[in-house]
């Protein structure tokens, strides 16, 4: 586990548990977390005593969602933004997509933004009774929505619009009700439920079930689920080069967190 700072890697029988491991900055998602994530990755698909990846968050939350202190520090310029996000945000999003192993999200606590992204690349979705989701990136920071729109695909349209739209915060008991979740269970067990369900996925053959993934991500493929996602990133870039963008910058990274918060209530 040594190896990386802002993740940790354990594997367990025949499953790798990846966690977000920045509790006191609620798992942000900084650049040392996300390429540290992608490197867990590339090692667990290594590893052909891996069968199932589980990526949660150690502590209270998933994942708050990007480091936007962070973000807010590097520089303004489209040609750097495009490149950085295409890299750490589509790129690291595809990748969970593409993952030749079945995958599963253990959320706890705030799946927000760019957590909640990474969450539901994930095939399955376990939650803690107090897990939460939000997506208030366009009404607090004037883009639309986070770089990666799954949101349709997992939460069906209309569901999407309202929470994007309103960038109110969705229960675990709700996603669970729209079929944005698998199951949910008191905190205590989660843990527990992820590891169970991962098992008996360890079961099936490997290759089997690798062309299983294969087939049923092509059917989303085929439903146009690549590139919605490709064109939505395009979109969220050129957001961030309008005046309304320009004018959350310049209002601070304070406000724009206070009003999250609020929503996120
Ligand atoms: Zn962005």
């Amino acid at each position: 586990m040594s190896e990386y700072q802002d993740v940790t890697y354990e594997v367990v029988g025949a499953v790798a548990r990846i966690y977000h491991n920045r509790p006191n900055r609620r798992n942000a998602e900084g650049t040392r977390l996300l390429d540290e994530l992608s490197l867990a990755l590339t090692r667990a698909a290594a590893d052909d005593e891996v069968r199932v990846v589980i990526i949660g968050g150690t502590g209270d939350h998933f994942s708050a969602g990007h480091d936007v202190k962070e973000a807010m520090e590097r520089p303004d310029v489209v040609e750097t933004r495009y490149a950085y996000e295409e890299t750490h945000y589509l790129g690291l999003c595809l990748r969970l997509w593409d993952f030749p192993k079945p995958t599963i999200a253990q959320v706890q606590g705030a799946c927000i933004a760019g957590g909640f992204m990474v969450a539901n690349m994930c095939d399955l979705l376990v939650a803690a009774d107090d897990a939460y989701f939000v997506d208030s990136t366009c009404v607090t920071l004037a883009a639309a929505a986070t770089e990666v729109l799954v949101h349709p695909w997992v939460m069906g349209m209309r569901t999407a619009k309202e929470f994007l739209y309103t960038g109110q915060r969705m229960t675990a008991a709700d996603g669970y009700r729209i079929g944005m979740v698998n199951r949910v269970v008191a905190r205590s067990e989660l843990t527990e439920t992820a590891m169970k369900l991962a098992s008996d996925i360890a079961k099936a053959p490997p290759f089997a079930i690798k062309m299983l993934k294969r087939s049923l991500n092509r059917t989303a493929d085929m439903q146009g689920f690549r590139n919605a996602i490709q064109a939505h990133f395009d979109t969220h870039e050129l957001c961030h080069t309008t005046q309304e963008y320009k004018q959350v910058r310049a209002s601070g990274l304070d406000a724009t967190i206070a009003r999250a918060k609020r929503l996120a209530q």
